[in-house]
């Protein structure tokens, strides 16, 4: 299902110029209704539920159903962002309750390049960066 927002929670990220959830969503999907500062998704179909905007969200506004294989119907998921890590809680619908702790990446955003200097370096060049120049055809 896809990511829905609380208006309850949702503070509107205070009115910066962006929030949170704009910022993070890779289909540019969450908006922030400006009258009333409270965030949604403009189009849920084209919501791929990748949790992003789940995880980012400083209020805890944002809800995606979790999937089947590891959401049985009737339960929640929700991920709790720290430093480090995620705390993944899972709330069954019989009250049982589980908690998963993963790592979460630290390098700093934008700095993840290994291959400095080389990438894009000539617009004209058809080959991928690792590869090498394509053999030319025999007639
Ligand atoms: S990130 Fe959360 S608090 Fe901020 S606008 Fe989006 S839903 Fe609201
Ligand atoms: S779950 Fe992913 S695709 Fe869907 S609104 Fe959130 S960030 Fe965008």
């Amino acid at each position: 299902m896809p990511s829905y927002v609380d208006p309850a929670k949702c503070d509107g990220c205070k009115g910066g110029d962006k929030t949170a959830c704009m910022y993070i969503c890779p289909n540019d999907l969450m908006v922030l209704n400006v009258e009333e500062m409270k965030a949604y998704n403009q189009e849920p179909d084209a919501c791929w539920e990748c949790y992003s905007c789940v995880k980012i969200c400083p209020q805890g506004a944002i809800f995606v159903r979790g999937y089947d294989d590891f959401v049985p119907m009737g339960g929640q998921v929700h991920p709790m962002r720290s430093s480090d890590s995620i705390m993944w809680t899972v709330k069954f619908r019989n009250g049982n309750m589980k908690r998963f702790k993963f790592p979460i990446r630290t390098t700093a955003e934008g700095a993840a390049n290994a291959y400095p200097g080389q990438k894009g370096a000539s617009l004209d060049y058809e080959c991928l960066l690792l590869e090498k120049d394509l053999p030319t055809p025999k007639c």
